[in-house]
């Protein structure tokens, strides 16, 4: 199998995942594609390979003599449960001429609206026919890996160490590390291969934390409220205006952190509202979050009495802060990048990831693109000349 046929067979699966349930693997389809992976495996002569209860795959390509540091390769099998995954009818377009392609009656792929596609040009490229997601995000991941892995099964001469792969379920509803085994992967470090363009690689993601605000009102019939009520909602107003107005999403944009109120719900008598807080600098973001804690006391102080209470929870941590301790791991990847004739650029990720979590399991996991883009919906792409780079790429990351 070349890794077109390799891609368009994984595909094929239906491996959405669900974030309101609460099995593991969230859905079963990602179980089924798992099995067929496992036994594709087998088939490169891949060891100790097992498939988890909890759904995640592991495996090891054996070193031949290779003395270089242990490493990993993780890619994730689910897709997003934001557009089906079900019955993807993928377009191939021959080297692409730059101009927008039509996806069907409706939908096309415009470089005016997606200028990422200008880079493009004389590429292959695979989209969907505008009816669902295309699932590059992360299946490219998976076949580029799979590809590495059959390329050193039939070349021998290419001496390096033991490769460690994992492939995880679930990893678009924020679960995919939940249930990894780093023991069992044991390699000292590893890169997840997902996301952008490939001269793209991200070691830096947000520092992140959600803050929720309950306010309690003081309820009374408003015809003879005067002197008497405070309204919850009323507050809770003040309290939002109180945050520095352009720290929100809209405004800010690469290394700017911000405040999102992503849910309010609220009457007189009590208002709730839900916030995440998200900064690359963990200085900054515990500013932030004295911000919100400031505010609390303001209010609270300015109506006698202890209306507002704020909760902070962690979600995840910038990965930066551990993998900069390591720098033999960017080095490592940006000497591959130059070997492939690949102009690395460093790409700050305004969210997490899976390897944000392993991080700080203590498996230090920076990511590496794959050459897809607009994820999540049907104007997602794949270059497949991108992606035959990756193969190239992970070979030059292992080979000794
Ligand atoms: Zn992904």
């Amino acid at each position: 199998m070349n890794i077109e046929e390799r891609f368009l067979k994984y595909i094929s699966y239906n491996t959405q995942c669900d974030e309101h349930s609460s099995t593991v693997p969230s859905t079963s389809n990602q179980l089924v594609f798992a099995r067929e992976l496992v036994k594709e495996m087998k088939e490169l002569n891949i060891s100790n390979v097992e498939l988890s209860k909890e759904g995640v795959i592991y495996g090891t390509i054996k070193g031949n003599g290779g003395k270089q540091d242990i490493i990993g390769f993780i890619a994730h099998m689910d897709t997003s449960p934001d557009a089906s995954g079900e019955n993807i009818k993928p377009q191939i377009i021959r080297n692409y001429d730059g101009n927008a392609i039509k996806l069907n009656q409706e939908l096309s792929l415009n470089p005016q609206e997606f200028p990422k596609l200008k880079k493009l040009v004389g590429h292959d490229l695979i989209t969907t026919d505008g009816t669902t997601l295309l699932g590059a995000d992360d299946k490219a991941g998976i076949a580029i890996i799979m590809s590495m892995a059959q390329y050193l099964s039939n070349h021998p001469e290419i001496k390096h160490n033991d490769i460690q792969i994992a492939f995880t379920p679930d990893e678009e509803i924020g679960r995919g590390s939940d249930h990894f085994d780093v023991d069992r992967f044991h390699s000292q470090y590893a890169y997840t291969i997902d996301g952008d363009e490939i001269d793209v690689y991200n070691y830096e993601n947000f520092n992140a934390y959600s803050a929720q605000v309950k306010i309690k009102g003081k309820s009374i019939h408003p015809g003879s409220a005067k002197g008497k009520m405070i309204n919850a909602s009323r507050v809770a107003i003040k309290f939002d205006q109180l945050l520095s107005e352009f720290m929100r999403p809209e405004y800010t944009e690469k290394y700017e952190g911000f405040n999102h109120l992503h849910h309010i719900e609220g009457q007189c008598e009590y208002c709730q509202m839900d916030y995440i807080i998200r900064n690359h600098d963990k200085k900054i973001l515990d500013q932030q979050i004295k911000q919100f804690n400031r505010a609390k006391d303001f209010l609270n102080e300015q109506y006698g009495y202890h209306c507002i209470d704020v909760q902070f929870t962690e979600s995840y941590l910038n990965m930066a802060d551990i993998v900069l301790q390591h720098p033999k791991i960017i080095e490592r990847l940006k000497n591959a990048m130059e070997k492939c004739g690949i102009e690395a650029q460093a790409q700050p990720i305004r969210g997490g990831t899976d390897g944000a979590l392993l991080t700080y399991k203590n498996l230090p996991c920076p990511n590496i693109g794959t050459g897809g883009g607009n994820f999540h919906g049907p104007f997602e792409y794949v270059s497949l000349t991108s992606m035959k780079k990756g193969v190239q790429l992970l070979i030059e990351l292992v080979r000794e």
